[in-house]
This record gives C-alpha cells, structure tokens and sequence, in this order.
C-alpha cells in the first residue's frame, strides 16, 4: 500500500463520516472537554496543582503513562464533579462527540468509584445518566448503553460492593460491567466479582494487556471469562495466545492512540499489534478509549491507520463491521446496522 494523498485522506474521512458507526470501547467521564471542565472548575471554586489557567489544563493532557493518565482521570476529571447537575455537561459532551462521529451505537464505560467516594449517590448518578442517555436518544436518535467500571483500582471489596450497587439500581441503560483502572492488582482476586455477574445475567468485560504482559491477559481469560478484552495489546507476545484469541473469537478492543500515549508496548502506529491481530483472524474492533485526554476520536483512530498504511479501504470496512458485531446489541440490529454500511459502503464503491 503507498502512501495516501491528501485528497484520498479526505475522501476516506468523508467516507467514515458518512457511516453508521458503533463503538464499545470509551470512557464516558473522558468524553467531557477540557472547555466544560473550565466551566466545572469556575462553577465549583475548583483548585487543581499547577493549574492557572486554561492553557494550564490543557497542558495537563499531555499524558505519557498509563498511572499519570489514571491521576489525571481520577483527580481531574472525575474531582471536578460537585453537584448532580453537573453530570449535564457531560453528558452534552457525549452527545455531541457521538454526533460528530456519526456513532448511532455506543457502550460507554462509568466508573462511580470516585464519585461514591466524593458523597454521589449512586442510585441518583443511574438516574441521571439513564435520562442523559433518553435524551440523547431523542435528541440525535442515537443508543447509549452503559458499562459499570467496577474498578480494579480501589480494591476487591469496592469492586463487588459497584457490582451489588448495578445490580440493585439496575436500568435498561446499563448492559453490564467493566474492570479498568491499575493492573497490577491480580485478576484472580475479581473471579466472585465477576462469576456474580455472569450468574445475574450482565455482560462482563474487562480491560488487560494494556500496561501488563500476556500472562496478565490469560489470568482474565482464566478468571474473568470476559466477552470482549480491552486493549489486549501485549498478547502480540505470545502466539498461543494469539491463536487462542483468534479461535475462541474473542474480540479486542482496541485503541491506538490510547496505546501510543501511554508508550508501554506501541511506540509508533506502524508497528502497533493491531495488524498482526488482524492478519492473524483475530476479532478486532477500534475504539477511542478517551477522546479528550488523547485528543482524538473514532474516525480519527480509523484514519490513523488508514493514512499510515496499517489497513486499506476494504479492511476499514471489516473493522467497522467488527465493531457492530462485537457489541452486545440484538442479532437483527447488528444486521440492519451493517445492511445500512454495506449499502453506502458499495455506493462509494469500497469493495466490502
Ligand atoms: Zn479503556
């Protein structure tokens, strides 16, 4: 594959746009931009370290680890929350980035932690979010699910009470749970958290083999049993478990730009695993993991690897067709999601 012109970069982008997109990999708390977090930070008398300005914060997104990433997550964005209301910011946030995306589907990860720590009620946070997302709905037609981070940051105990709080307060909105956060905090110490999950009918996920080696990925596939892996990048590793992945069809989330800031196992998006994963049948999906903190979006991720030569047209097509299949919709809407593709994909004559 040559290099791609600038003209077919934007042909390609208006092709992208003008999909029907899902995406199942994204944090909703990294979905507010650093304008309203401003406005959260004058609203609530905030004082963030280092922060004076504007142009301040923004130089805080300058990430470069995956535990500097988690600092800013946690104690910039999710602190900058003081009031119930202050979750409308957000959510307008994620409706327009969904809308600008032309992503008709979404599962979007929360993760209450931080916020039940700060005095949020979690009942009430369900309540909101569970509107933010009907509102969405009939604003931009748009479906918003969620997906419950239980944590692996704070702990078992926190993880399994997050995982008795879903289930209690429960919505339609809500398809399941996640494990983000640090992992070096064991998976086999989740295995109640999630065997509970599975026994009450939620879909389980769970992030691995973004910061750890593929043994830390075998651990989840061993006492998780996830549906989809997050990330999963360091199993590029290990050819057994590559060929394990690609047999047993799980699906890996993955996130290039996300990989590439935090530097632990991609330096340079030629060399990221994604394409091995592909070339080896592996059920690959792209995702933007945190839009505001990486400064990027689900067609820039598309593009990304388009530009530079990782994947043609034709396999662009099979990815975005991976992200609708590897979702938790209905089987009829995931085919008339990818019916809909397939015709604007064969008019723009990309061979599908
Ligand atoms: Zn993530």
């Amino acid at each position: 594959m040559g290099s791609v012109t600038p003209e077919q970069s934007a042909v390609f982008r208006k092709m992208l746009l003008s999909l029907p997109k899902a995406e199942i990999h994204l944090h909703l708390e990294a979905l507010i931009t650093v304008e309203s977090l401003w406005k959260l930070r004058q609203k609530n008398a905030l004082n963030y370290q280092g922060v004076q300005t504007k142009e301040d914060l923004y130089k805080k997104f300058n990430i470069s680890t995956l535990n500097e990433f988690i600092d800013v997550f946690i104690n910039i964005i999710q602190n900058s929350f003081k009031t119930e209301d202050d979750f409308s910011y957000l959510l307008e946030d994620a409706g327009k980035y969904l809308k600008n995306n032309n992503i008709v589907y979404a599962e979007v990860f929360f993760a209450p932690t931080k916020f039940i720590k700060s005095g949020f009620s979690f009942p009430q946070m369900i309540e909101t979010l569970t509107n933010g997302a009907r509102l969405i709905q009939q604003k931009y037609g748009i479906e918003l699910k969620y997906l419950i981070d239980v944590s692996r940051t704070f702990g078992v105990d926190n993880a399994m009470a997050n995982l008795n709080l879903t289930l209690e307060y429960r919505t339609d909105a809500i398809l399941g749970i996640g494990l983000g956060g640090t992992e070096s905090s064991p998976a086999k110490e989740y295995a109640a958290v999630y065997q509970k999950a599975r026994e009450y009918g939620l879909h389980v996920v769970a992030h691995s083999g973004e910061d750890m080696g593929p043994e830390a990925v075998w651990d989840v596939i061993q006492f998780l049993q996830p549906e989809r892996i997050g990330h999963g990048i360091s199993a590029a590793q290990d050819k057994k478990l590559v060929d394990y992945l690609a047999e047993r069809r799980i699906p890996l989330e993955i996130c290039p730009t996300s990989n590439l800031f935090t530097r632990k196992y991609v330096s340079k998006i030629e060399g990221h695993p994604v394409k091995l994963f592909y070339d080896n049948n592996i059920f690959v999906t792209i995702n933007s993991d945190d839009p505001t903190l990486f400064s990027t979006t689900l067609v820039d991720e598309y593009m990304l690897l388009y530009t530079n030569g990782v994947f043609s047209a034709a396999e662009t097509a099979a990815l975005l067709k991976n992200n609708i299949y590897a979702s938790f919709m209905p089987a009829e809407k995931k085919d008339a999601l990818w019916a809909e593709n397939k015709k604007l994909l064969t008019a723009g004559t990309v061979d599908c």
